[in-house]
């Protein structure tokens, strides 16, 4: 996982660990720019079928702009379908719902055997989507994804209830049911691992799924689809409806055959699906944006932290959702923090993601690109100090060039707006106290991290900070057991570990009159 830096900074790691142990040695794995694509329908009742509509829409290569391929473009009619095979799978008395709790568990594994099966097929095929580098695809997404998979099949006949003595001649016992249809709509920014992330809890609970991918990356979420028909999934568990969110995430969110909605993605999207869902009040998570703070004391091993604060920043070209996005420096080391991230920057190496030596792919599309640059523009002219980087890289694809902005104060736009690419934002703080306020006064939540070698300093930090994650020297170091999620409008409900289970089960009491010994 994200535990050691160096696997971060080097090429290609020859396996990766799951909880399985390593992955079948692929020591040399050979990135192919042009994986066949198999799979661009629409997904329903385990077959494929084309849109209603007879639409379809480009996905494109993000490091060409070129269209990769046509996909069905679902809409609200292929959503009602969707609706009406799950609820037919999740109906009383059919093969998902009486299936042991423990089967569940064996088919994730067998999903997950089978994503390692084709990991090379999944890797070449999510940078191709993607764009992000083939060394993160295959050595992060991609494994990462099967963790979380075996993490939640695990799970799957262990989240039971309890029996709970109460006042009175009775007792009561409680069950932990699955909510019923899932409407899970997720991004582009982690395609394969936002799809495990929601799949994992949602079947393990014995849930059933209609899942939205990102209009950007449909194409590995779509293949994973004809993977879950070859597991034994029954028909109609899972679907998916690749589309875009006002055409096919909308009528997802609107469906009143739909019981959940789980959504990753901005906090504007945010806004709207939990508008849309409240008219039926639906339940709903949320995981949405973030402005992290990334807090260097002067009492931590400085290249250490350099390196970690880049890459909690740089990471997949800066579109993370907890990315340490504003870097606080204490004022004594400012100066060599400074001068150390720039040269980080500088060898960062942008281009090719098939390229093993590439470090920063493009960004997502050609919207987010200007989105970027105009930010970019508003920091220059709102007055930080632009040390490096600042435009695009080259006039094909959609790179930036790796940007950093030192002498950043906390009331411009790019101390408070996320913007979701490759630009960090370096300011200056000078003690305990007002650090914390600092780093609070944002209307997000969702991670920050402290550096620091002092113990109480941490925790003091840790408690006070005002996020769903804190990192203490470390940044991104996720793992299937730890929650995630966000204060504030970063979104709530809580990812992963245990607590994830929380936004897959209904808590049902059922409660039984005891008989008096002498009635
Ligand atoms: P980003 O800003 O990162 O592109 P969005 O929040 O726009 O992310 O999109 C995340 C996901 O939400 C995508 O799958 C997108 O198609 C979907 N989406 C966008 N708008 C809506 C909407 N109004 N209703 C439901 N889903 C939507």
């Amino acid at each position: 996982m994200f535990k050691n830096v160096k696997s971060l900074v080097t090429p290609v790691a020859s396996a990766v660990k799951t909880s399985k142990g390593s992955f079948s040695a692929v020591a040399k794995p050979q990135p192919n720019p042009n994986p066949e694509i198999q799979f661009t329908g629409i997904f329903i009742n385990n077959e494929w079928r084309k849109s209603s509509s007879g639409k379809t829409f480009k996905t494109l290569n993000p490091a060409t702009g070129e269209c990769v391929v046509e996909v069905q473009e679902g809409n609200k009619d292929d959503v009602d379908l969707a609706v009406k095979a799950a609820q037919k799978a999740f109906k009383l008395g059919s093969e998902w719902r009486t299936m042991d709790a423990s089967y569940r568990g064996v088919l994730l594994h067998r999903l997950a055997d089978l994503m390692e099966r084709d990991r090379l097929y999944l890797a070449n095929l999510e940078t191709l989507d993607n764009g992000k580098p083939f060394n993160d695809s295959f050595n992060l997404d991609v494994p990462m994804s099967i963790d979380v998979l075996r993490y939640y099949a695990g799970w799957a006949d262990k989240n039971h209830g309890k029996v709970i003595p109460m006042n009175g001649q009775h007792f009561a016992f409680t069950r932990h049911e699955p909510v019923g249809v899932c409407g899970q709509i997720i991004p582009w920014n982690f395609p394969l691992l936002m799809l495990s992330w929601k799949l994992g809890p949602c079947l393990s609970m014995g849930n059933v799924s209609i899942m939205k991918p990102a209009e950007q990356t449909p194409l590995t979420a779509l293949y994973v689809a004809e993977l879950i028909r070859e597991a034994g999934f029954p028909a109609g568990v899972v679907s998916m409806i690749p589309g875009y969110g006002p055409g096919a995430g909308q009528p997802i969110v609107e469906h009143p055959g739909v019981d959940k909605i789980a959504f990753t993605g901005s906090t504007e999207v945010g806004r709207i699906i939990q508008q849309t869902a409240a008219k039926n009040l639906k339940r709903v998570t949320l995981e949405l944006g973030g402005k992290s703070p990334n807090i260097i004391f002067k009492d931590t091993d400085l290249d250490y932290a350099v390196q970690m604060a880049h890459f909690g920043l740089f990471f997949n070209q800066g579109q993370c959702c907890c990315a340490g996005s504003r870097v606080f420096v204490e004022d004594a080391i400012y100066d060599d923090f400074v001068g150390k991230s720039i040269e980080l920057a500088k060898a960062k190496i942008v281009g090719n993601p098939y390229d093993p030596n590439t470090t920063q792919g493009p960004q997502i599309d050609e919207e987010q690109m200007n989105k970027i640059l105009h930010l970019i523009d508003s920091g220059k002219k709102e007055g930080a100090k632009l040390a490096i980087g600042g435009g695009r890289h080259g006039d094909r694809g959609y790179f930036i060039q790796p940007t950093v902005f030192t002498d950043v104060q906390d009331n411009m736009t790019i101390a408070k707006e996320e913007i979701f690419g490759p630009v960090q934002q370096i300011l200056k703080f000078k003690n305990v106290d007002e650090i914390i306020e600092r780093a609070n006064n944002t209307m997000y939540g969702l991670a920050a991290a402290v550096f620091t070698k002092d113990l109480d300093k941490a925790l003091h930090m840790a408690s006070g900070l005002r996020a769903g994650t804190v990192w203490v020297n470390c940044y991104d170091s996720f793992s299937p057991q730890t929650p995630f999620g966000g204060f504030k409008q970063s979104g709530f409900g809580r990812e992963l570990g245990e607590y994830g289970l929380n936004n897959y089960t209904e808590v049902k009491q059922v409660t039984i009159k005891v008989p008096q010994k002498n009635s």
